[in-house]
């Protein structure tokens, strides 16, 4: 419903440029959709896709794109690629470590943030200096390439920009992205997930519902998503994937075998250090070979005086390729199952299985999908085009040039929720929910004249919040001192069209409120972060079933206590317990006293019989007396409260 809204108001602003840019690991793409048609534009040298790379030249250039990477192999240490692989991540992070061995460039620590370092030239002087970038910055390069290139295309100045990212890339990734379009002047008005974009592109040609599962494999990422088209609406209905695995990784396996192949034979040693120029080339024929094995059984790699005056020839097959190879190959398939158990569908029940991202070339790959689908994926879109083109047509409909009704509805990966007491995880916005979305829950105080509350945001599917990731803290203040559970504090979590998360708290009474970004500098997931979360979240269900049954037990045993000394309360207005006698009085102070050290005595107790006998051993003393002091027409006021003894509201 707020999609709907949203929808409609984008379709009221005033009709302008608004780009689609897939910023891709390897390759970039440029669109634009006009009079319903879209247009992939070329860069300067006729090519419809453009090399993610930068790179700092002895002449003090800086290029960007084919010139970049063309001579990538005469400069590896000052050439920089595969940015969107360290975007949004720390430097600790093991991904990023684990591109650190490999990159040919140089990445350092700067507060915590892989940036990356370059020798850089005066034009004039030709001096050399040292210099660091931000992944932020040299994608601001890339994106500033884009847009030059639609410029020189629509002869006019564009400055508004949608651009694609992974559909599992996290808050920060996402947040940084943004700050990349910042860095480039660029307006980046929406962000919009990789498949989504693709399906858009593939399905609006098409009549009827359909449910489409999208597996994108690029360069550097992997993305599955399931949707469900109906007349124009894009719902997304399950996402899952490995931001980091991709074609990349593919020519690193073969890359590896060959410098042990060199090695063997020669001695000479590709992996030094020293050895950088070769190990560049070697990359730069192997990826090639990949691509000439999509098509062809076998290929030559030749490389004349690839280090120290020796030539490099070796052949390489299909075969062994998919050898070296099978096992990442497989890996993309557990995603596949994960998206669809999500979505709780099954293989029949998808129409179309759509080839997104370069490496779905690889023959072996499509036949593991026919294999695991019963029928051939549908090749009828561009595997390299088809995100620019769907970010395009997304961008033609909130510049409002568009014919078509779109509704785009993205899901959030992982539940985002609270922490109450006990330390449990209660949920506000449920995993797979779709996006953008506000949503509120009501909370109280956990003790009585309690004035702050401390506002826990996690993320994650366990049930105890220890378990899960936590996003950010804040207190509310200034709530007027009352008894336990009286103050009504309402907090409200708010996910935009791109992901990001606004947590606002307020007490109504007072009406004193607090919120909460959470930004791209806070403390959020990697990927490998939210698989092992969610894989953790289902191996634990039943642990956490009984984690949670045992807070919620301990819980219903101080909320009875409460209520009992409540009610004894002799200060407390038309309270039913006014005439109690002293006897009763005591049994009842006694039996709860009895109860509250029990309760602290036995913290860790794990087994619910005990909790619940306790439970029963209270209700068995504060029942009967309660009747007897009951009035036969508020019987029904007390059997109101006794059920509410096991059902009230969650305290933070
Ligand atoms: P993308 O990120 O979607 O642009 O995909 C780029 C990746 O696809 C790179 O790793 C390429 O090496 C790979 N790729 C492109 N064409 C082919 C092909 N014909 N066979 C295998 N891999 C390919």
């Amino acid at each position: 419903m707020i999609s709907l809204l949203y929808l409609t108001l984008s379709i009221n602003e005033r009709a302008e440029n608004i780009i689609g840019i897939d910023l891709g690991t390897t390759y970039s793409c440029v669109a634009i959709s006009r009079g319903g048609q879209v247009d992939i534009i070329p860069n300067e040298i006729g090519n419809r896709i453009t090399p993610s790379y930068v790179a700092f030249t002895e002449t003090g250039e800086r290029l960007v794109g084919d010139a970049a990477k063309n001579q990538a192999p005469q400069n590896p240490e000052n050439t920089i690629f595969d940015i969107k692989r360290l975007i949004g991540r720390r430097f600790v992070d093991d991904s990023v470590q684990r591109d650190i061995k490999h990159f040919p460039y140089k990445i350092i620590d700067v507060e915590s943030k892989p940036y990356v370092e370059v020798t850089e030239f005066d034009p004039k002087t030709k001096k050399p200096s040292v210099k660091r970038y931000s992944p932020e910055e040299i994608s601001a390069f890339i994106l500033q390439k884009m847009r030059q290139i639609a410029e020189d295309y629509l002869g006019e100045t564009v400055q508004k920009a949608i651009v694609t990212v992974p559909a599992y890339f996290s808050d920060a990734q996402r947040a940084a992205t943004k700050d990349a379009g910042k860095i480039a002047g660029l307006d980046i008005v929406r962000i919009i997930n990789e498949p989504t974009a693709a399906s858009l592109a593939f399905g609006l040609d098409k009549k009827g519902e359909r449910t489409i599962l999208t597996y994108d494999l690029g360069g550097g990422t992997f993305d599955v998503s399931i949707l469900q088209i109906e007349n124009g609406v894009f719902e997304v209905l399950s996402t899952n994937g490995d931001t980091h695995l991709g074609g990349e990784d593919f020519d690193h396996r073969v890359v590896d075998y060959f410098v042990q192949v060199f090695k063997q034979k020669t001695g000479k040693d590709l992996g030094d250090k020293s050895n950088k120029r070769g190990y560049a080339r070697l990359k730069r024929e192997v990826e090639n070979a990949k691509r000439i094995l999509s098509s062809q059984q076998m290929t030559k790699i030749e490389i004349e005086a690839l280090v120290e005056g020796v030539d490099f020839s070796e052949s390489l097959t299909r075969a062994k390729f998919e050898e070296l190879n099978m096992d990442l190959f497989k890996k993309t398939m557990k995603p596949v199952e994960l998206v669809l158990k999500d979505a709780s569908l099954s293989v029949e029940d998808i129409d179309e299985v759509v080839l997104v991202g370069g490496s779905t070339r690889i023959p072996k790959i499509q036949e593991l999908l026919k294999m695991h689908f019963g029928k051939p994926p549908n090749k009828s879109i561009h595997p390299d085009e088809a995100v620019g083109a769907g970010a395009a047509v997304q961008a033609a409909v909130l510049s409002g040039s568009s014919d078509h009704d779109i509704l785009l509805i993205d899901v959030t990966p992982l539940t985002l929720g609270v922490e109450t007491v006990g330390g449990v995880m209660t949920p506000i916005i449920e995993r797979n929910t779709y996006i953008p979305v506000k949503k509120t829950k009501t909370f109280s105080t956990m003790s009585d004249g309690q004035t702050f509350v401390n506002v826990t945001i996690f993320e994650g599917e366990r049930a105890m919040v220890k378990d899960n990731n936590q996003l950010g803290q804040f207190q509310l203040e200034g709530i007027p001192a009352m008894p336990r559970g009286q103050a009504q504090i309402e907090v409200t979590f708010e996910l935009d069209a791109n992901g990001m998360l606004t947590v606002t708290a307020s007490e109504k009474s007072s009406g004193q409120e607090n919120e909460i970004v959470i930004k791209n500098d806070r403390n959020r997931l990697t990927e490998e972060q939210i698989d092992k979360m969610v894989k953790d979240a289902e191996a634990s269900a039943e642990e956490d079933k009984k984690a949670r049954d045992i807070a919620n037990l301990r819980n219903n045993l101080q909320q009875m206590i409460f209520d009992t000394k409540d009610r004894l309360d002799s200060e407390k207005d038309g309270n039913i317990l006014d005439e109690i006698n002293d006897d009763d009085k005591d049994r009842l102070e006694e039996v709860c006293d009895e109860m509250d050290d029990w309760l602290q005595e036995n913290e860790d107790t794990e087994d619910k019989k005990i909790i619940q006998d306790q439970i029963d051993k209270l209700d068995g003393v504060v029942r009967p007396i309660i009747r007897k002091y009951t009035k036969k027409e508020t019987k029904k006021a007390v059997e109101d409260d006794d059920d509410d003894d096991l059902d009230y509201k969650d305290e933070l």
